[in-house]
């Protein structure tokens, strides 16, 4: 599939000027919850929840609202805050 369709298929972009998938769960999501692109999945996929980078504190509205869903960023923030 060319870029430009796997965008217009499943990608929207967000307030924040990211790509997102369209749908939620996530297209690529199988029923056994596992990834169905696993070896190909984008970038973002494979670094979440960016524990080990400097996004966690250089975005930190966005850390903040994957703490809402993500226990180990909310126990990594906790532990920051400690
Ligand atoms: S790892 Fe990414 S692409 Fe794969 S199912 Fe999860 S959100 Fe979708």
């Amino acid at each position: 599939m060319k870029e430009s369709a796997f965008i217009d298929t499943y990608l929207r972009v967000d307030e924040d000027g990211d790509f997102v998938v369209k749908s939620s769960p996530c297209p690529f999501l199988a029923s056994d919850n596992t990834c169905t692109i696993y070896d190909e999945r984008p970038s973002d996929c494979a670094r979440f929840p960016y524990t080990d980078e400097d996004v966690l504190i250089k975005r930190q509205a966005l850390t903040l609202k994957n703490s809402e869903f993500c226990p180990i960023t909310y126990y990594v923030l906790e532990k920051l805050i400690q």
